[in-house]
């Protein structure tokens, strides 16, 4: 997603377990959901009839769900019944969990259905509110874990499962949700119902629904996949205009990446409580996203990367997010360096080379961070987003075009509708490109700090030999290649590259008369935007 815009004050995290090894409820494998879900106009209240599907990878005599309790606002999920084939179960429903007692023990691999009957005003989760044309409207925000305000789930990501919405609600309103349309009927008074299905597995952080009076446009296919535009009806010509930037985005993924893995692609101005929100083949934006100007290009290039990052291969856990937010700015800076050239590119990164430096002096921790907790909006932060796109941005550099975007697509087929972690990814680079990449990995993913650099020079004429020192100031001592460039860049200057691998590194270099000592009054550093650091150029 991208974060900033309308933050909601109340998020409610209940327990989810962190750090790679905690599993959270580990005892079920989820295979499918269905959620029959009844909106209506009269008030905010949702009546829901959950049918989920789980395989048992232990025995066991008792399974739980999460759904939030009602809270002290009067908002919450009161659950009506729990059965197993037509059976009544006994169950609780405390802390946000529903725990169902078993009549009969579970066996290893065994799958069962249970259905949950539950009604109530959701907390969070689904936004019940009005558009900014004073509409009322009903939107699905599920990130990180907050599905579990209105269906009951395994609500972590690592548990995918493939999901249905069976969404009845009064005729007026049109309804999106993942997957495609297998069904829609009028119903009595004045309802209708609309069935979407999603046989791809997902994490219940990208499941959603929709439901608002909207207008909607299919600008076109792109490799057989319909894309479509679901905009309010007062700006239908400019949002169908903006959002059919949709068209060019996909086929730079699907050429770089890989096949896009759901059979549709909706564009959903929204209410979210992010600029946007990657919801699995229904993205939905923020309301002011629309303008008619398709100044929204970058925001619907990072959410539908997403697609592949994020909702296809997913991170295994919290901490990996990077996997998501850092290749959703990376992919966003190369799909807009393709289209307008690399001096967008450096542009981007630059920028986002600023932010990071910032972002490290308040706060040191690194970008794979076990320390969040239950605050997962914490990790919506610099360190995922623009500091793990610049990781992806130093891998290429590293590794060339070739190899870099081999390797992309080897992690993308490799994790396609599963789970990873930082490790996996680095497992397939490593082998396509042969090289062993611990030590990259391990000090711009799993260490706190960029390096600071103090690069103090000499130049002297009559050897034409420049003496450099270069001093790395963090505690952590980085290795890497310095580039740094002798007069104007690209000019009539010329650049040079230095490995650097201890704390000081001296060298001398001889100019060889390339250069009229006029123009030797000038070094740079890292002039091509290759490298994530700071630094000082000193003349001695
Ligand atoms: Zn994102």
């Amino acid at each position: 997603m991208l974060k900033q815009i309308l933050f909601a004050a109340c998020l409610l995290f209940a327990g989810a377990s962190f750090g790679q090894q905690a599993l959270y409820n580990p005892s079920i494998d989820v295979q499918h959901y269905e959620f029959n879900v009844r909106v209506s106009d009269a008030n905010d209240s949702l009546y829901g009839r959950a049918v989920i599907t789980v395989r048992f990878t232990e025995k066991t005599n008792a399974v739980h769900f999460d759904l939030m309790n009602i809270n002290d606002t009067a908002r919450g999920m009161t659950v009506v019944s729990v059965k197993e084939n037509g059976k009544t179960l006994p169950f609780t429903h405390r802390s946000n969990v529903i725990n169902i007692s078993l009549e009969k023990n579970t066996g290893v691999n065994e799958i069962r259905t249970f259905e949950i009957v539950y009604m109530g005003i959701p907390a969070d989760g689904l936004i019940i509110s009005k558009n900014k044309f004073g509409h009322r409207t009903m939107f699905g925000d599920n990130w990180p874990n907050r599905a579990r305000n209105w269906i009951p789930c395994k609500d972590h990501l690592s548990d995918k499962a493939s999901v249905e919405f069976i969404v009845s609600a009064p005729n007026h309103y049109k309804v999106v949700a993942n997957g495609i349309k297998v069904e829609e009927k009028e119903l009595a008074d004045h309802f209708h119902l609309t069935h979407w299905k999603e046989d791809v597995p997902l994490p219940t952080k990208v499941m959603v629904i929709g439901v608002a009076d909207f207008a909607v446009d299919y600008p076109g296919e792109v490799s057989g996949i319909p894309v479509s535009s679901w905009i309010f009806p007062e700006q239908k010509e400019k949002g169908f205009h903006d959002y059919s930037q949709a068209l060019e985005i996909l086929p730079f993924y699907i050429k770089n990446v890989g096949p896009y893995s759901y059979k549709k692609l909706a564009n959903v101005q929204s209410k979210t409580i992010f600029g946007g929100m990657e919801n699995a083949g229904a993205i939905f934006y923020y309301e002011g996203s629309v303008t008619g100007t398709r100044k929204s290009e970058a925001l619907l290039a990072h959410e539908i990367a997403h697609q592949w990052f994020g909702d296809a291969a997913t991170e295994a856990d919290w901490p990996h997010i990077w996997l998501s937010e850092g290749f959703a700015t990376e992919m966003t800076h190369l799909y807009l360096e393709s289209k307008y050239g690399r001096d967008t590119l450096v542009k981007a990164l630059e920028a986002d080379r600023r932010t990071v430096i910032a972002f490290t002096k308040r706060k040191k921790v690194p970008v794979v961070d076990t320390s969040a907790g239950t605050n997962i909006m914490q990790l919506l932060n610099t360190n995922s987003y623009q500091k793990g796109g610049w990781v992806l941005h130093m891998l290429r550099n590293e590794l060339g075009d070739k190899i870099f975007w081999k390797a992309v697509q080897e992690y993308y087929a490799g994790f396609r509708n599963k789970n990873a972690y930082t490790k996996d990814l680095q497992q397939v680079f490593e082998k396509v490109s042969g090289k062993n990449l611990d030590v990259f990995f391990k000090q711009w993913l799993y260490t706190p700090e960029n390096p600071t650099l103090k690069f103090t020079w000499s130049y002297d004429e009559a050897t034409k030999n420049l003496t450099a020192t270069v001093e790395q100031l963090t505690n952590t001592v980085f290795v890497f290649n310095l580039r740094y460039a002798i007069g104007k860049p690209g000019g009539d200057g010329i650049t040079k590259s230095v490995a650097i691998n201890q704390r000081i590194t001296t060298f001398t270099t001889n100019l060889d008369g390339k250069l009229p000592i006029d123009k030797v009054a000038n070094v740079s550093l890292d002039p091509f935007c290759e490298l994530l650091f700071e630094g000082t150029v000193l003349k001695k």
